[in-house]
């Protein structure tokens, strides 16, 4: 039996043509150049399908509501397919895979976001071997969680980040070995066990939580951030340096950490270096906000930390819940050692 794979257009470069203003999505079109694609109708392929969101975006204006639509789409198709491959814009495909991974339950089928750094529609591209790959992956089976395919890599969708706004190797993950990579074959790595569940799937929508980033750097004025760290703000992550350092006088505690501690905010501390993991208190730098209840991040993207608030806080959990939640691997974004 053919496996089937449903493509879920969200918007994104390897879809779009060519506009008055540059680059742009536009309805139906991608549907016109897949369909005069040999490579998609060959034996070797899997059958397809091609689903566009509307509107078809540009993926900076992903919100929670494309999240919640592109996971509403593969809970009704959940049982028809055997895999789904999200093309998505590059910008915030991380954030999206990372928010994916959370809120799909309990996955069992592989869902492989991919997208390209040069539209399909130009001869020289690499969107057609990402989505060719893509789609094999996902109709093979063997990776039954949320993944990022670029560039003949496959990687854990919440620990990839997006490095290149040129290269063709766009994305990478800093503290987790690629999944698979495809040379003359697709080398899949066995050190990593397949994710395999008996709890039936199910998907967590996520609401708009009102959470924050704010990256560290010399010569930072914390006060200026003090307005916006009301009662109304849930979570909020701090890109510090290293392994979790901020400046301020050693024991003290900023008023931001303060007001954050006192509102009930969950603080989340972030590295601002790719690679490597924050171990709060390792210098008096970070020992202050460990003393004021901040969350560590450990080896987790920023990405990752933003998608996960969203869905601990979507769950209904209060902030402690959140917090211990947050220093847990719930699906494979944290490295515990
Ligand atoms: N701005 C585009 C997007 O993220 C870039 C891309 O797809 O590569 O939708």
């Amino acid at each position: 039996m053919k496996k089937r794979i449903l493509l879920i257009y969200t918007g994104g470069t390897i879809g779009m043509n060519k506009s008055e203003n540059g680059y742009a999505p536009q309805r139906g079109f991608l549907q016109e150049i897949l369909e005069g694609i040999p490579a998609l109708r060959n034996e070797a392929m899997p059958d397809w399908e091609l689903l566009e969101l509307d509107p078809l975006l540009d993926s900076s204006n992903t919100t929670v509501v494309e999240w919640n639509c592109i996971s509403g789409i593969i809970k009704e198709h959940y049982h028809r397919f055997d895999g789904f491959v999200i093309l998505h814009g590059t910008d915030t495909m991380a954030y999206t895979a990372s928010a994916l991974s959370f809120s799909l339950e309990n996955l069992d089928k592989p869902v492989i976001l991919t997208g390209s750094q040069i539209p399909l529609f130009e001869i020289r591209n690499d969107a057609l071997a990402n989505l060719l790959t893509s789609m094999l992956i996902a109709a093979e089976g063997r990776v039954r969680e949320v993944a990022l395919c670029f560039d003949y890599k496959l990687l854990r969708g919440n620990r990839s980040v997006k490095r290149s706004t040129s290269d063709l190797d766009a994305f990478y993950s800093p503290n987790f070995p690629p999944l698979a990579e495809m040379g003359t074959s697709i080398s899949y790595n066995h050190m990593i066990p397949a994710r395999m569940h008996n709890a039936p799937f199910r998907v967590q929508q996520l609401d708009k939580i009102p959470i924050g980033i704010i990256k560290v750097f010399p010569g930072i004025q914390f006060e200026l951030f003090e307005e916006i760290m009301t009662e109304s703000l849930k979570g909020i992550v701090l890109e510090a340096f290293g392994a979790g350092n901020i400046p301020g006088a050693a024991d003290a505690i900023l008023p931001i950490v303060r007001k954050a501690y006192e509102n009930g905010t969950v603080l989340v501390i972030c590295s601002q270096c790719l690679k490597g993991s924050v171990t709060l208190g390792a210098y008096e730098t970070s020992s202050a906000l460990k003393k004021a209840g901040a969350v560590c991040a450990f080896d987790m993207t920023t990405e990752a930390a933003v998608a996960k608030l969203y869905y601990l806080f979507s769950c209904g959990y209060d902030a402690e819940t959140v917090k211990q939640k947050m220093e847990e691997d719930l699906r494979g974004e944290i490295t515990v050692l």
